[in-house]
């Protein structure tokens, strides 16, 4: 067995928030640049060059890219050949959280209680934690830090099977026009299809931090993730709202199996501060 200790974790896990709300992922500032270079509208050209020039500040000053700094999202793949010592794997994952959110001056925006009470609880804990047993003797931690601009604007549709394709497509555009210029566009569109309900949002959230040159390794779902992204790009909502020819930077859908009933389709929508990083321990 290979020891990982709760230390570790927990400052593996505060390097990653600080990295993530400091530091756009280059694929997704190339990708920016390059919208902005083939835009057509004269305002959404100017708000894309204003997102490039808030990355390059963002890292050079140590400044959160966004206000809204994100709740904290940390997918954990731990190998089976791992023994975790000095306390629980869940208390290091948030104590990593709290250290980034407190230490590097980003804004809390974790509440207690979601319906009455609302109270902050002042250090954005606790993270949305998802654990995975895999192969091995490593831990693999993804954490993205996903603001609510964009999450308020994700949805789940639990079609049927006679939903089929056309369906699916249509679902994912609907979801990305019913959203308009709410999540802070361009965005990236994560989808899961398949599963059940909780499986195909995980999915979908996994998604949103897929590299975006990346394709489904099925021909058949990397052309509807073609096709969706053309569709939504002539939604003409552009930039911030401003039209012009980029919404989405990227449509990204991860499948699974499901139920001979059942095609869930679950669409989360990221802003163009789609910020994540990961690691290996
Ligand atoms: S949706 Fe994204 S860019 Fe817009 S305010 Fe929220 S975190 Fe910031």
């Amino acid at each position: 067995m290979r020891e990982i200790s709760c230390a570790q974790i927990r400052a593996a896990v505060a390097q990653l928030f600080l990295t993530a709300n400091r530091q756009i992922a280059p694929d997704i500032r190339q990708a920016v640049t390059d919208a902005a270079d083939r835009e057509t509208s004269t305002a959404a050209r100017y708000a894309l060059s204003q997102l490039t020039e808030n990355y390059v500040c963002a890292e050079e000053d140590g400044l959160p890219i966004c206000q809204d700094t994100g709740l904290a999202v940390v997918f954990a793949e731990v190998g089976q050949e791992v023994r975790i010592t000095g306390g629980l794997f869940s208390d290091a994952v948030t104590a990593g959280v709290r250290d980034a959110y407190t230490e590097g001056s980003l804004r809390k925006s974790v509440v207690d209680d979601p319906l009455f009470d609302r109270t902050n609880t002042l250090d954005n804990c606790p993270p949305i934690l998802h654990t995975a047993l895999v192969s091995g003797d490593r831990i693999h931690l993804l954490g993205i830090a996903k603001g609510f601009g964009s999450e308020n604007m994700s949805r789940i549709g639990m079609l049927t099977p006679a939903a089929g394709e056309a369906g699916v497509l249509r679902y994912i555009v609907d979801t990305a026009r019913l959203a308009g210029p709410n999540p802070c566009p361009p965005i990236i569109v994560g989808v899961g299809i398949g599963g059940d309900f909780e499986q195909a949002a995980l999915l979908a959230k996994r998604m949103t931090a897929r590299p975006l040159n990346k394709r489904h390794p099925d021909p058949r779902y990397a052309a509807l993730e073609t096709r969706a992204l053309s569709e939504i790009n002539a939604l003409g909502i552009g930039a911030a709202g401003y039209g012009g020819v980029t919404t989405a930077l990227n449509v990204a859908i991860a499948t699974a199996p499901t139920h001979i009933a059942g095609l869930p389709v679950a669409v989360n929508i990221c802003c163009h501060a789609s910020r994540h990083a990961e690691i290996n321990l």
